[in-house]
C-alpha cells in the first residue's frame, strides 16, 4: 500500500459558527489562484523528493477543506491532474468534498471528467431549523438538489455528513434524514456529534450551556437512533462515525486508521512522510510565500511510537485489531505489549476478543476515546 494524498482547500463562502477547521471566507480570486499555483509546486516537490514506497503508488486522493467546490473547478481539476501525473496514480478512490451551496452541474461534470469518482457532501441535516442554527447556507431542498446533481452528472459513490446533538434536533428528525438520504442514493454516511470548540462563534454561546440544552444522554440517544436507523436501511457501521452500504467503505479514511503515510498538500494540511508527522501552518499567505517554510514537524515516529499508536487508531474500526497482523507488523504479540490495558478494558466490558480480533464492545463504542487512551 503506497502513501495517500490529501489536499486541504482552505476556502469557504462563509464561516459556519461551529467550525474550527482552517477555512477562510471571502478570499479574493487572486489569492485563490496563487494558492493553487503553490499547491502545484508543492505536489511536484513532494513527488520528486519522496519516492514511492516499495514501488507502490498512492491509492487514494482526497480533496477536503474548507469547501473544495467553492473555487473555480479548473484549479481543482488541474491540481488533480498534476497529482495523478506526478505520483503516477492510476485507477483509485478519488474523493472531493462538496457543499450544496456551491455545487453546480458544470462543476460536478468537470470533477467527474477529471477523475474524481467519489463525492462527500456536507449535508449536516435535512431539517431547515437545524441548518439555520448551524449557519449553513443551504436548506434541505438545496441539499437534496446537490445529491441529484451528483447523480445526474454520473457519481455513483456519494457520501453525506450528518451532525447529531444540535439544539432543536430530534430523534425522529434524524431517522427521517437517514431515510431521505438513503432514498436519494447516498451510499456512505459519516455522523459527527456537535463539538463546541474554542475560537468558534458557538463557543461563546454554548460552551457552558450546550449540555443543558442537549444532555449527553440525549446526544447518545440521537447517535444510537442514527446507527439503528442506518442498520435498518442496510448500512453497515465499519467505524465509530462511519456507516456505508456494503463495498462503499472510504479507503482514504481506512488508510488513516491503518497508520499509513500520506502526503498533505496546502495550508492547514497535515501529512505523514518518512515516519514524520508534519503540519502546514494555518496561514495561507505564509504558504504562498514559501510552502516549505510553512511546514512544521509534529512528531518523529519511532517504531515504538507506531506500535503504541496502532491500537489507538485501529480500535475506532468495528473490525478492531487483527492480532496476527499486529504480530507480523510489529514483531510482538499484542498481549506482551498491551496485556494490562486489554485485560483491564475487558474486565470493564469495554473490549472483547473473537476470531483473533480485539474490538470494542457495544458499551466500549460509547467510550472509545477513553479506551484508546489507555493504550497510549
Ligand atoms: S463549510 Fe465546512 S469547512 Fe467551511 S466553514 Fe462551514 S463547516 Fe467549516
Amino acid at each position: 500500500m503506497g502513501r495517500h494524498v490529501y489536499v486541504h482547500n482552505p476556502f469557504c463562502i462563509s464561516k459556519c459558527p461551529y467550525c474550527d477547521f482552517y477555512s477562510l471566507p471571502c478570499v479574493s480570486g487572486d489569492k485563490i489562484r496563487a494558492f493553487y499555483k503553490t499547491c502545484l509546486k508543492e505536489t511536484e516537490y513532494l513527488a520528486s523528493e519522496y519516492k514511492a514506497l516499495e514501488d507502490d503508488y498512492p491509492d487514494t486522493v482526497y480533496f477536503g477543506g474548507g469547501t473544495p467546490s467553492y473555487p473555480e473547478e479548473s484549479y481543482i481539476t488541474e491540481l488533480l491532474k498534476t497529482i495523478t501525473d506526478s505520483f503516477g496514480i492510476g485507477d483509485c478512490e478519488k474523493t472531493i468534498e462538496v457543499n450544496p451551496s456551491s455545487l453546480t452541474m458544470e462543476k460536478a461534470e468537470s470533477y467527474l471528467r477529471a477523475g474524481f469518482n467519489r463525492a462527500s457532501v456536507g449535508i449536516q441535516s435535512l431539517d431547515d431549523n437545524v441548518l439555520r442554527l448551524l449557519g449553513r447556507r443551504h436548506d434541505s431542498g438545496g441539499a437534496l438538489r446537490a445529491l441529484d446533481i451528483l447523480k445526474k452528472a454520473g457519481f455513483t459513490n456519494i457520501s453525506a455528513d450528518l451532525i447529531t446533538g444540535v439544539p432543536g434536533e430530534s430523534i425522529g428528525g434524524i431517522r427521517t434524514d437517514c431515510i431521505k438520504l438513503a432514498r436519494a442514493g447516498v451510499k456512505h454516511i459519516s455522523t459527527y456529534s456537535l463539538m463546541i470548540c474554542e475560537g468558534t462563534s458557538f463557543y461563546s454561546i454554548y460552551k457552558d450551556t450546550l449540555e443543558d440544552i442537549v444532555s449527553p444522554d440525549q446526544e447518545r440517544a440521537m447517535y444510537h437512533e442514527t446507527m439503528s436507523c442506518l442498520s435498518d436501511l442496510g448500512f453497515v457501521r465499519y467505524e465509530i462515525s462511519n456507516s456505508c452500504l456494503p463495498g462503499y467503505e472510504s479507503r482514504h479514511n481506512s488508510s488513516y486508521w491503518e497508520g499509513f503515510e500520506y502526503y498533505g498538500i496546502g495550508a492547514g494540511a497535515h501529512g505523514y512522510l518518512d515516519s514524520v508527522r508534519y503540519g502546514h501552518k494555518d496561514d495561507i499567505d505564509d504558504y504562498i510565500r514559501d510552502f516549505k517554510a510553512n511546514v512544521y514537524i509534529e512528531e518523529q515516529m519511532t517504531p515504538e511510537d507506531k506500535m503504541r499508536e496502532y491500537p489507538f487508531l485501529k480500535l475506532r474500526t468495528l473490525k478492531g485489531i487483527d492480532r496476527a497482523r499486529f504480530s507480523s507488523r510489529f514483531g510482538a504479540d499484542i498481549y506482551d505489549v498491551f496485556g494490562d490495558a486489554i485485560k483491564e478494558n475487558m474486565t470493564q466490558d469495554l473490549l472483547e476478543e473473537s476470531d483473533g480480533f480485539i474490538r470494542l464492545t457495544k458499551k466500549g463504542l460509547d467510550l472509545a476515546d477513553l479506551v484508546a487512551e489507555s493504550f497510549l
